[in-house]
């Protein structure tokens, strides 16, 4: 019903015109989505055209039309990305680590050196950042929330101490954490977040949004229908969308 979390340029894969703009709000009204945010990787920013978004939103009165970012955590930026926000008045704001100390290491080329080193030092590192990410005060949600087991190696400690501490920030701060289905597409072949800590997110009473991650619009809500049913399924009764930063309920219910 809500897909926040939609790559419009892709990897500067094309132009944010009207015509790539409509292909993703078309397919998002196929799929009777009450709700699409835009939220395009921080280091696009220059090929962004958010005007043009709200623009052509009009001829979708039945879709709310959410304009946010992926922003690219990194320790040392944090006024770098608190420049970028002041620049626009964005809905959501999506903080995501796929870099540790530099090491970019969702991408293929990196695989092997998941599987060299220590997998719980791998997860600590990565949860460390992630736990900044969350404290920043930047982000109304943090994007793929485990996504440092993208190519399927998994710690020997217990994922919910390793864990522990980014979710405390996560629920401290009031952020959100999505359903993000694209992992499934990933050498590791499921959603993120997975199971037992979709559980402990609940437990918590930290709020679920979806994300499909699409990033062309063949692929906007892909699986989501799944996300929710796992949702409800877990006794989740509601996930939220924003406006302006302000998180706004959807009963699953
Ligand atoms: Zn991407
Ligand atoms: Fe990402
Ligand atoms: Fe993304
Ligand atoms: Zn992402």
């Amino acid at each position: 019903m809500l897909d926040l979390h939609v790559h419009l340029v892709g990897h500067n894969d094309r132009e944010a015109n009207r015509e790539n703009i409509r292909a993703f709000l078309d397919e998002a009204s196929r799929r009777g989505l009450k709700e699409i945010g835009f939220a395009d990787h921080d280091y696009y920013w220059e090929q962004m055209n958010f005007p043009l978004i709200r623009e052509v939103a009009k001829d979708y009165p039945q879709l709310n039309v959410r304009i946010g970012l992926e922003a690219e955590y990194r320790p040392n930026e944090e006024a770098r990305i608190k420049h970028l926000l002041e620049q626009f008045p964005f809905d959501f704001v999506i903080g995501s680590v796929h870099e540790i100390n530099g090491w970019a290491f969702d991408i293929p080329e990196e695989e092997q050196k998941h599987w060299e080193q220590d997998a719980d030092v791998l997860y600590q590192r990565y949860f460390d950042v992630v736990t900044q990410a969350a404290s920043s005060g930047l982000f109304t949600t943090i994007g793929h929330f485990d996504l440092i087991k993208i190519f399927g190696v998994r710690p020997r400690t217990d994922i919910l101490v390793l864990a522990a501490e980014a979710l405390t920030a996560v629920a401290k701060h009031g952020l959100v954490l999505e359903v993000n289905t694209n992992g499934r597409y990933k050498p590791v072949q499921e959603f993120y977040p997975e199971q037992c800590l979709r559980e402990e997110i609940q437990r918590r009473g930290i709020d679920f949004t979806l994300g499909s991650d699409a990033h062309c619009a063949e692929v906007v809500g892909r699986d989501l229908d799944e996300g929710i049913e796992l949702l409800r399924q877990m006794g989740v009764h509601s996930i939220v969308g924003f406006l302006r930063l302000n998180k706004v309920r959807y009963s699953l219910d």
